[in-house]
């Protein structure tokens, strides 16, 4: 009987074959034909079955499936290492989001995506998940590193560097699906952000395109405690009962993270044949907490395992990732049975290609699948000795011991991606240069950025850059008697509008006295009794520390760079600008807005509460935008303060922020 024809035969290591009943074969043997693998078995059997075009001998070895990372962000290998041990919003508003504005592009997405498939190929992996901007670029470049990819184009409510509105990005996501639909290699998919980026209308447009083409549906779950909270208050429910409202779960859903959900949950993405991708490094690395892993397995859902992208691990390394879900998995529940070596290893491979919806075709090394493998060297000094008492224990040798240094040949659909821990299809020097080119204009980016407040503001996007000019007074009084008194005198002023607040400023002072200080004001308005109301208010001033021009009685003209109402926290805001010094103020406000001679100008009578001061504070102002209306208006401000009977040694003029330190 002649023998069938034949590739490759790999033959005389351990095969792991990650099929259902986890077999393993020593002294084992697989055949491939063209992209599949045409047979698995005893070596002996093997040979005598096929007649290969090249016998590759792997005795020493294991041969398993590649390694399938479950969710990243390939091309931020590009942003690696640019910000670390920051907040999330810091990270993500302040670092990831500005320098994505700036540099995200064609050329840039094709080079990162490169750089991460030569890590992954050197790493074991055959296949990833991707999600990011300009996907179509992933995608070709994918293709050319001869990986395996389920990318899905993103989609949010915010403009992106590849679509200035949501409907841009669908209708790139409807072309990009169209275009990669059915190629060998490429699984395209859609990419809704996460339920917080994306508000209903986008969440049932995505997962209404997905099921149209029928591909996979990439999404962010219930990633941080933070996202559930605010879902539980704006939804009135958890994250996964609210994305199955907008109908996500009827698409074949790729849920990454899925730190922060019940039970119920766990058995809702179930009951929908979703996948999870859990995110062990990136979890921890954000402090976003530990996905229960083992009671997801128990009710049954789908889990992969993936690496998020290079920007919040920062590495690709699917070995790292698979012994890290181990040992979490024990540690969080007290259990040192809890997923096994052999079953961790089985989420990094079949478990992922599940939660990806790409089973039938990778995964495992069975028969009519593509032939997606690798190659670890087992004798590593770190490696041995081993033990054959229990054959299982190669499953302990690949997760808790193997590293990603040790895999030696890569086969993905059939080609050779790596051959004796060499790369056959990128040029690493080449990368690598390239890399060093975009890092050092980054670089410079970021520095020419840091000195300099107000384009750090800017580059958090949403701000508007704005100036104002004011003509203004400040006066120190031991009492307001007379003052309170004339100002009720309609026949001189005519009060238009009262408010009462208690205003709480924080400075934030740079370098010296003499460089501009930014303050944060927060108003929270007080009713008639001087209790707090529910009405805030909220701004952001970039203030001058000198004024830019004196009049007569201590009036001067004051300038501010930048006013808009700030889209973050105080802290946000403090953790990213890294103020030298930082100061806080508390006082009661009085503001009345009043008209002298038919010009608008406005009274503010302070009480200082921190730090606590004995005296009133009194400031009289006008908003000018030209030097003749300044000099007009700050005579009219001299003719007020004579009017009020205050004198020139209650006069001052220096800022709050300054003389409360003296
Ligand atoms: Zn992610």
């Amino acid at each position: 009987m002649s023998r069938e024809k034949v590739n490759y035969l790999f033959s005389g290591g351990t095969v792991v074959v990650m099929d259902d009943s986890r077999r393993l074969i020593e002294n084992g043997a697989v055949a491939v034909k063209d992209d599949k693998i045409v047979g698995v078995g005893p070596a002996a059997e093997l040979q005598s079955r096929y007649e290969a075009a090249e016998v590759i001998d792997f005795t020493g070895k294991a041969l398993m499936p590649g390694f399938i990372n479950a969710h990243t962000h390939v091309p931020m290998t590009l942003l690696r290492g640019l910000a670390d041990d920051l907040r999330l919003d810091v990270w993500l508003m302040g670092y990831m989001m500005p320098v994505e504005r700036e540099f995200v592009n064609p050329e840039f997405v094709r080079l990162g995506t490169k750089i991460a498939c030569a890590e992954m190929i050197k790493g074991g992996t055959t296949c990833f998940a991707d999600m990011y901007y300009f996907e179509n670029e992933i995608a070709q470049a994918t293709a050319e590193a001869g990986m395996r990819g389920v990318l899905a184009q993103s989609i949010m409510k915010f403009p992106t560097p590849d679509a200035a509105s949501y409907e841009d990005g669908l209708a790139n996501c409807r072309e990009f699906i169209q275009r990669w639909k059915g190629h060998p290699l490429i699984v395209p998919a859609v990419g809704p952000h996460a339920p917080y980026t994306c508000p209903p209308e986008i969440l049932k447009a995505c997962s209404a395109l997905a099921q149209e083409f029928d591909v996979p549906l990439h999404i962010h779950i219930a990633e941080t405690a933070l996202e559930v909270e605010n879902s539980r208050k704006e939804n009135g429910m958890p994250v996964v009962p609210w994305v199955k409202r907008q109908n996500i779960l009827d698409a074949k859903v790729i849920a990454a993270h899925c730190v922060h959900i019940d039970e119920g949950e766990m058995r809702t993405l179930q009951h929908a044949g979703a996948g999870i991708a859990h995110n062990p490094t990136s979890n921890l690395k954000l402090a976003s907490g530990v996905a229960p892993v083992p009671l997801m397995l128990q009710v049954g859902v789908n889990v992969g395992i993936g690496t998020d992208g290079p920007a919040s691990n920062n590495d690709l390394d699917m070995f790292e990732e698979t012994r890290l879900a181990a040992l979490l998995a024990k540690g969080f529940t007290g259990d040192p049975t809890a997923l096994p070596a052999r079953e961790a290893l089985a989420l990094a491979t079949i478990g992922s290609a599940r939660a990806l919806h790409i089973s039938d075709i990778t995964g495992s090394l069975e028969e009519g699948k593509r032939a997606d493998f690798i190659v670890v060297d087992l004798q590593p000094m770190h490696n041995t000795p081993r033990f054959s008492r229990d054959p299982e224990a190669i499953y302990s040798q690949l997760v808790y011991v193997a590293k990603s240094t040790d895999v030696q040949h890569v086969i993905c659909n059939g080609e050779w991606l790596l051959r004796d821990r060499q790369l056959l299809k990128l040029d690493e020097q080449d990368l690598a240069r390239q890399a060093t080119e975009v890092a050092e204009k980054i670089d410079r980016f970021l520095v020419a950025r840091e000195g300099n407040v107000v384009r750090k503001l800017l580059a958090l996007g949403g701000l508007n850059q704005e100036e104002s000019f004011e003509v203004q007074v400040k006066a120190q009084l031991e009492d307001l008697g007379r003052v309170e008194a004339v100002l009720k005198d309609s026949s001189l002023f005519k009060i238009t509008k009262t408010s009462h607040y208690r205003q709480y400023d924080t400075y934030f002072a740079f370098g010296d006295q003499h460089v501009e200080q930014l303050r944060l004001r927060e108003d929270i308005y007080l009713d008639e009794e001087g209790r707090p109301t529910p009405r805030s208010r909220f701004r952001l001033t970039l203030i001058g520390a000198a004024s830019e021009r004196e009049f007569p009685r201590s009036v001067i003209l004051n300038r501010s760079r930048l006013t808009a109402t700030p889209d973050q926290s105080l802290r946000f805001y403090r953790e990213y600008l890294n103020p030298l010094e930082e100061r806080e103020l508390v006082k009661l406000r009085r503001r009345n807005r009043f008209s002298y001679k038919g010009t608008d100008f406005a009274i503010n009578i302070d009480q200082m509460l921190t730090p606590a001061q004995p005296d009133y504070f009194l400031e009289i102002k006008s908003r000018t935008w030209s030097k003749r209306d300044a000099e007009k208006k700050a005579g009219l401000i001299a003719e007020i303060l004579d009017l009020l009977g205050i004198s020139d040694d209650q006069l001052i003029q220096e800022g709050y922020n300054v003389l409360v330190t003296r």
